[in-house]
């Protein structure tokens, strides 16, 4: 599904330049849900930007279904952390879900249908024609990923989807991410710098070294069952 080849990234250029991407192979498998764990500043974000194609690396590749990411912006959504800056607080929360929509050239009546569909998944059914600055911190954040979901990609990003909100509500949507996956058999890439957390929801573990990132780890994860 996903096969990053030899990507590395510099930012800044003389003196100043500093490489925070040191040549990284990676492939995910269709399905997969792959946590990146690092210490703070190691270059988890650098790389998920590049697999999202918002910078351009300086070295390698990153292919989706086998095409330059850069070439397939609409197979794949991000979910960053900051939710109250990736929404808009002058459109109605199902308007902010159904908006990237119209990049797939859905009409109005099947965007609010989609929109409707995937904030009823993440139990945002009743909170459709509400204003994001009506909700929660931990509500917000379900409505980006359900603005993802209602995207349908192949590969959703997430950048520490769940940083910002407080250890319940971070339970209850790391719990709600899996349950979406398997219903979507959906490809995920998700970003924390907590390893309880990508144990705990993810296969798989890569675990990034220091600054210029390369890949110190990775481990498939086999949780005992309940
Ligand atoms: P992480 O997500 O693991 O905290 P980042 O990918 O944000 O790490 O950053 C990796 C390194 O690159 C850090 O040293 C950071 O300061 C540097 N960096 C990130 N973004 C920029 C930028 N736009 N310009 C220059 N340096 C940057
Ligand atoms: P995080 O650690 O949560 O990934 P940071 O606090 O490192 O985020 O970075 C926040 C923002 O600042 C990012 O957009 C990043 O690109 C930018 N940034 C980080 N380090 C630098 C830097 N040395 N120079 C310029 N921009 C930077």
């Amino acid at each position: 599904m996903l096969e990053i080849s030899n990507l590395s990234h510099t930012y800044g250029s003389g003196p100043s330049a500093h490489t925070a991407l040191g040549g990284i192979d990676l492939s995910v498998a269709e399905g997969e849900l792959v946590c990146i764990v690092g210490p703070s500043g190691c270059g988890k974000s650098t790389l998920l930007r590049s697999v999202a194609g918002l910078i351009t690396p300086t070295g390698g590749r990153v292919l989706l279904k086998g095409v330059p990411v850069d070439q397939t912006p609409d197979d794949l959504a991000v979910v960053f952390q900051d939710y109250s800056r990736s929404l808009f607080p002058w459109m109605s929360v199902a308007d902010n879900v159904s908006l990237p929509l119209r990049r797939k050239g859905q009409d109005k009546r099947q965007r609010r249908r989609s929109a409707l569909d995937a904030l009823e998944q993440v139990g945002l059914g009743g909170a459709a024609d509400k204003y994001p600055w009506q909700l929660s911190g931990g509500m917000q954040q379900r409505v980006s990923i359900a603005r993802a979901l209602a995207y349908r990609p192949s590969l959703l990003l997430m950048d520490e989807p769940f940083g910002s909100v407080d250890a319940q509500t971070r339970e209850d949507l790391e719990d709600l991410t899996l349950r979406v996956r398997r219903h979507h058999n959906m490809t995920i890439l998700l970003i924390t710098h907590d390893i309880d957390e990508s144990v705990y929801v993810g296969d798989r573990v890569v675990v990034l070294s220091k600054s210029p990132a390369g890949i110190a780890g990775d481990l498939r994860v086999d949780l005992p069952s309940p």
